[in-house]
């Protein structure tokens, strides 16, 4: 997930690119970086940090020509820095690409073009993609678009790419699959980018690239469109009609909204590459080298605070289940100051979305302190947390701009299922056909809630009935207990809502007293697990003329007969259910806070990453 934008026409391109990336910054802003082609010369510039500090990097620099391709990075392999931001340049220095995107396969690519005796200067999966092009061009002797074809043959994952070459000014190749690509047709010229917000003040008509699709765009000639199976394409041009503002959003009101729609690609995002339902196969490349250490572990502490803490508590259901591990979730915050016993031979693990969050990053302090082995779950990579941890993984939900965190939630739980499927298999606490179960429900996941989302004028209609109340209590158990913690904690944040979160058989030690006409339930009540025993629970709010709002299975029938209201959500297994029963909450508190005027995406006294105590 980042920023593309690049032109070719009459005018000076510099200022295109860099208000475009003005423009995209919320995208992906780890680091920005420009080539520019002229007098044959082809300037790349690029620098960590944020656009400001590459325009103020290019104070000076000579900027001129009317060719040029730019990139805002927002880093999956590699850490932000000058060399690893792009543009990338070839070997040769002839060539320079951008990118979004992941190329699942680049090691095995570059590992094989190494032999060969290419060499490397970053350490993304970019460079490897524009050295591959530059390979074939000089062996196969085929021209710029022919050879960027056949490389993209060679290539799995996802990207969306522009190149540019200092032999030709008067040529751009863009491709994608899986990443946006948007080429704005002017009247001389053409503007290219991953959204059409840097592309809007200047035309209208776009076509958007489809995946597996290249475009050749020369200077004063027409588009040409190509699949990468060389077969010709008749560009679809359409209008632009949206405001730039809706642009950003994708469409979307809010960008939480955006993030909460984006959740069916970015769990895909998140287990890309590691996991293989057909062989089999769940790796979690980052963590490799510590397995054993988890297996052996006497124990697991997961540190984390707010959302992360929610996802951690999912984490534990999960490693015990199914490893067989012992597992604690501790707030990072109470960890670090109360004197808490720990081991050597524990495994700490730290969650946090931003990588920046101040007491979790005190809490892997305290572990390292006391000689712990300490792991990540972040999704900024780079970030304090990435750097302070042994090892980690990222959980590549792309940038999240809403303060109320969705769609990093459910990253991090997808990531937390394939470390405990992982270890579960090597420690052999599961069997081969649950084991080929599981992974093969978690690869459907991203169906099922594409299939959720549909769900959401149900979810609209019963925020309009509810939006006024003052309290609100979610209810689960098992698994679904975080599910109710994280869906109270998200009508809190963002409708300023009092709501609680209890595992439901709880509610009887307390809670209960304050249940009457007046006070709404959410029950996480899917027809798995402990489904009989909360039938029950929702008896007891009944009796006390509470009203309910259950997550039901597709065609529940008990539940509908004592609930308010339902909304129904896929089947899947029991322990995939979070990242399911998620959805409709996050919808619900996002419809409620939008009827009550709320501030969705900055939501009062609150910020994305919490830097301080
Ligand atoms: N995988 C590429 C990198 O890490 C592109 C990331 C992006 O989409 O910004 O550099």
């Amino acid at each position: 997930m980042c920023g593309i934008v690049a032109y070719i026409g009459p005018k000076d391109a510099y200022p295109i690119l860099i208000n475009g990336l003005y423009r995209l910054e919320y995208r992906g802003y780890d680091s920005a970086g420009i080539a520019l082609l002229h007098d044959k010369k082809l300037s790349v510039y690029k620098t960590k940090g944020k656009v400001s500090e590459l325009e103020e990097h290019l104070q000076g620099k000579n900027i001129s020509g009317n060719i040029g391709i730019a990139h805002t990075r927002w880093a999956t392999h590699g850490e932000p820095n000058d060399i690893n931001a792009h543009p990338h340049s070839s070997e040769s220095e002839d060539l320079a690409i951008i990118h979004n995107g992941i190329i699942e396969n680049y090691l095995t690519l570059k590992e094989e073009l190494m032999s060969r005796g290419h060499k490397f200067r970053s350490f993304t999966d970019t460079e490897v993609l524009i050295n591959l092009i530059e390979d074939i061009q000089n062996n196969e002797k085929v021209d710029l678009p022919e050879a960027v074809r056949i490389a993209l043959n060679q290539v799995i994952g996802a990207y969306a790419i522009v190149v540019i070459s200092k032999h030709d000014p008067d040529i751009l190749i863009a491709a994608r699959k899986g990443s946006p690509l948007v080429i704005g047709l002017g009247k001389d010229d053409f503007y290219i980018a991953s959204d059409a917000t840097p592309i809007v003040e200047f035309t209208k008509n776009v076509v958007y690239l489809d995946d597996q699709e290249l475009a050749i765009i020369r200077r004063n000639k027409d588009l040409k469109i190509k699949t990468i199976k060389n077969k010709d394409k008749t560009p679809y041009i359409q209008k632009l009609e949206m405001s730039l503002n809706a642009l950003e959003k994708g469409g979307f009101e809010h960008f939480m909204l955006k993030e909460i729609y984006e959740q069916p690609r970015s769990i895909h995002d998140s287990f890309r590459g590691r996991l293989n339902a057909s062989k089999g196969d769940v790796r979690v490349g980052g963590i490799i080298d510590y397995e054993t250490k988890l297996i052996n572990a006497k124990r697991i502490i997961i540190v984390a605070c707010g959302t992360s803490w929610h996802a951690g508590l999912v984490g534990e259901y999960l490693i015990e289940d199914l490893a067989r591990i012992p597992v604690e979730v501790e707030y990072a915050s109470e960890f670090r100051y109360r004197n808490p016993v720990i081991y050597e031979d524990d495994v700490v693990i730290a969650i946090s979305q931003s990588g920046e969050t101040a007491d979790t990053l005190a809490a892997i302090e305290l572990a390292r302190s006391k000689g712990a082995t300490i792991l990540g779950i972040c999704n900024v990579v780079g970030s304090s947390i990435a750097r302070a941890t042994d090892a980690g993984t990222y959980t590549h939900a792309g940038p999240e701009i809403g303060v109320a965190s969705t769609k990093a939630f459910t990253a991090q739980v997808t990531v937390l299922t394939l470390i405990a499927l992982r270890l579960a298999k090597i420690k052999g606490t599961i069997s081969t056909s649950r084991f080929f179960q599981i992974i093969h429900e978690l690869e459907m996941i991203p169906d099922l809630i594409e299939k959720t989302l549909k769900v959401d004028p149900v979810v609209k209609e019963i925020a309009g009935k509810y939006k006024d109340v003052r309290n609100f209590l979610y209810l689960g158990r098992g698994y679904n207990f975080p599910v109710a913690l994280e869906g109270a904690l998200k009508l809190k944040e963002i409708s300023y809502i009092h709501a609680e979160g209890y595992p439901a058989a709880e509610m009887k030690h307390g809670p209960i007293a304050l249940i009457d006409e007046e006070m709404p339930v959410v029950f996480i009540a899917p027809n798995k697990g402990m489904y009989e025993k909360v039938i029950s629970n929702i008896q007891e709010v009944k009796a006390r003329k509470g009203k309910v709002i259950a997550v039901v299975t597709e065609g529940d029938t008990s539940v509908k007969k004592l609930a308010d209201y339902c909304i129904e959500i896929p089947e899947t297994e029991e322990l995939l259910v979070p990242l399911v029963a998620t959805i409709p909450l996050q919808l619900l508190s996002y419809h409620i806070a939008v009827m009550r005027n709320c501030n969705v995406d900055q939501p009062r006294n609150l910020a994305k990453s919490v830097t301080v105590e």
